[in-house]
């Protein structure tokens, strides 16, 4: 029997890649998994604890003792802490604010890749896994990597429709998180070189769903 499946898909937020990592998964029959949820399900915990964000000692000590259990069911994303249902508040821009200071963690980021690289040997099915640092780090063997992006000015476009908010100030967060991703010690955002880059500013979502559904059935024969 050949191996499950396992598509690798990095990207700044607004992107697209969560839609396009769904659809995807659905169409072939695969789990998706958010890793982005993860962070932020690590965030509201620690900030659910009342935890000083520049104690990363305390952080690093909560964040191992919490239980984050993501759905990698691309029909029911969402995201427990413990038997807490945490998929809407972790959307908020209290966690929005805080994520990248929380990942930035590096004993943060050794529990979270754990965790992740977990769901993935135990998928049976196959799963398409979305993030920052997949392709280069949680997963360096997976068959088929992706860097979905999109220049600034769409993605704030995109994020402001999505959280409901006005661009210019999406722009301004979102730019803030992105620097922040991008110039971390640890696994920064960066695009692998092994990864096939897909820039979506002028394209419609259906056209990247069915390129990346044809380089994963390229690859799968
Ligand atoms: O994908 P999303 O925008 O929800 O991710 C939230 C945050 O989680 C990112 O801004 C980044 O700080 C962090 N993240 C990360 N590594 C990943 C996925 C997300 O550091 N693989």
């Amino acid at each position: 029997m050949s191996k499950p499946l396992v598509i690798a898909v990095d990207g700044p937020s607004g992107s697209g890649k969560s839609s396009v990592c769904r659809a995807v998964a659905t169409e072939l029959g695969l789990e998706y998994l958010d890793t982005g949820s993860m962070y932020r399900a690590a965030t509201w915990y620690v900030q659910s604890k009342g935890a000083d964000l520049l104690n990363t000692a305390q952080i690093a000590d909560l964040v191992s003792s919490a239980v984050v259990v993501p759905s990698t069911d691309p029909a029911e994303p969402g995201i427990k802490v413990g038997e807490v249902d945490v998929s809407e508040p972790i959307r908020g821009e209290v966690v929005t604010q805080a994520v990248s200071a929380v990942s930035a963690i590096p004993q943060v980021r050794q529990v979270m890749v754990a965790l992740q690289r977990e769901i993935v040997a135990k998928s049976h099915s196959g799963i398409v896994v979305e993030g920052r640092d997949i392709c280069a780090v949680v997963l360096p063997d997976a068959p088929v990597k992706l860097f979905i992006t999109a220049d600034p000015q769409a993605r704030a476009a995109r994020r402001a429709i999505e959280v409901g908010a006005n661009m210019s100030e999406t722009n301004a967060s979102m730019e803030k998180r992105d620097h922040a991703d991008s110039t971390r010690a640890m696994s920064p955002l960066e695009i692998a070189k092994d990864a096939t880059v897909i820039d979506t500013t002028y394209m419609e979502l259906s056209e990247v769903i069915i390129q990346v559904i044809d380089l994963a059935r390229s690859y799968r024969g």
